[in-house]
């Protein structure tokens, strides 16, 4: 029976995780351990500079007080799991897609990175919608994600970026392979006034906005199918090497 360990980045209250939680336990022992809070966009952030709380919200299902979603499967695996290794990582579903370079500011994304570092199968779910998300939907189209991957296994060092359109799982066309796709940037900073005077600021996206190039992630889900794009830890630009090889001094 495969032991699953679920994070996310919005926090243990969360509508997407819960339906996560839900679609899975019939696979396996299932596994929650969560942000109290939500952290959406922390990233790959590990807490070292404070002390981190856990709290039982339920039979295997625990809340970080002030934790990340990295803090999450560390304390997961290492406490809660008491070092068993789970068979797979999960995060999600996040709510709201994570696609081109935002994947870099994800909590979501890193909370697989983090089972993928910890040497577990890691897979991250967002839904590719803002409003009226199917969660019980979107969960569905995960768990054949996740039945695949218990199946046949996934490469080391590689943990998958998977982003489920807003679709009864039925009305979902399939599943492609992607490669990351591009952001086209339309963050804006708005600024408020505080009633004692002082400028504030809020960093926030106006709208949805990627490259719509075939065979990207965003042009997967666009087009209604589940997007799957396989990540690694290695961020080497191994093309570059050459070009930058002028950068060495023998001294
Ligand atoms: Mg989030």
């Amino acid at each position: 029976m495969p032991l699953i360990l679920i994070t996310n980045d919005d926090g243990y209250f969360s509508e997407g995780i819960r339906a996560l939680r839900d679609t899975l336990k019939p696979l396996g022992r299932v596994v929650v351990v969560a942000p109290d809070r939500n952290l959406s966009g922390v990233g790959h952030s590990l807490t070292f500079t404070m002390p981190l709380r856990l709290r039982k919200v339920e039979e295997d299902f625990y809340a970080v007080i002030g934790g990340t979603p990295a803090d999450c499967i560390h304390l997961g695996y290492h406490v809660i799991l008491e070092g068993e290794k789970p068979d797979l990582v999960c995060a999600g579903i996040n709510e709201g897609p994570n696609l081109g370079e935002d994947i870099t500011y994800s909590g979501t994304v890193s909370g697989a990175m983090e089972g993928r570092i910890l040497g577990i199968p890691s897979i991250a779910f967002s839904a590719f919608g803002r409003e009226e998300i199917m969660f019980s939907e979107i969960a569905k189209s995960c768990r054949k994600v996740v039945e695949r991957v218990l199946d046949v296994g996934i490469p080391e060092d590689t943990y998958l970026n998977v982003n489920v359109p807003n679709l009864s799982c039925d009305e979902v066309r399939g599943i492609k392979l992607t490669r990351q796709g591009k952001r086209d940037y339309k963050e804006k900073v708005f600024r408020y006034r505080a009633p004692y005077g002082e400028t504030l600021y809020w960093i926030a996206a106006e709208e949805f906005g990627w490259c719509p190039d075939e065979g990207t992630d965003y042009w997967a889900v666009l087009n209604g199918y589940i997007s799957v794009t396989p990540l690694q830890l290695d961020l080497t630009n191994y093309g570059a090497m050459k070009e930058i090889k002028f950068i060495e001094d023998e001294g």
